[in-house]
């Protein structure tokens, strides 16, 4: 139990953004499974930008970033910049923010041929369907899907799939509060 000591922004109560990439949105549900808990989280930190609120933008400065999911197109990388640049700490938490997880699978395939068989050459494609989606408002998908730590820095890691709901908030208040805590084995929690 290592985790450094980081100064963060000022005032009482310390801001968190979340956001979900390249991921299921199992590890933000789970980030929902302490129940009642949470009533004891928002006491201590204001969620910012974060799909569990519905901000949009970043209007101030985070002490925290929790990210879910890799990155496998290009507004993975733009909104994980994003977070690098207005968030102190960057947290990977799970196992597809950490290596790329189950949507990594697809690296081992050529680009191409992963496109085609979704759209052209699927069970449910149309006869003759010839399209594969490509319009100047869709992100375009990266030849492979990249962790995190490829594309910017990231402070730590939590790792599962999802991380179980107290080992992520034990690790948040720990770097915010100094809070001293450990991990038992069977925290790590791969559903
Ligand atoms: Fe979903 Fe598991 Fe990836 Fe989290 S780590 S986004 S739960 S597949």
């Amino acid at each position: 139990n290592d985790i450094k000591k980081h100064t963060t922004t000022k005032g009482s109560k310390k801001r968190i953004a979340t956001t979900s990439l390249a991921g299921c949105f199992g590890c933000h549900m789970s980030l929902l499974d302490i129940d009642l808990g949470l009533l004891d989280v928002i006491e201590l930190v204001d969620i910012h930008k974060s799909p569990l609120t519905d901000i949009k933008k970043f209007t101030e400065r985070c002490d925290i970033g929790l990210i879910e999911g890799g990155c496998c197109n290009t507004d993975n990388v733009e909104v994980l910049r994003e977070f690098r640049k207005n968030c102190d700490i960057l947290i990977s938490v799970g196992e597809c923010a950490i290596w790329g997880g189950l949507p990594a699978m697809r690296n081992t395939v050529p680009l191409e041929a992963c496109l085609s068989e979704a759209y052209l050459n699927s069970m449910t494609s149309e006869e003759g369907e010839t399209i594969i989606p490509n319009h100047e408002d869709i992100p375009k998908i990266l030849n492979n899907v990249y962790a995190n730590h490829d594309v910017v820095k990231i402070d730590y890691h939590i790792p599962g799939c999802p991380p179980n709901a107290n080992h992520i908030w034990n690790v948040v208040k720990h770097i915010l509060f100094e809070e001293e805590y450990t991990i038992a084995y069977s925290e790590f929690k791969y559903d």
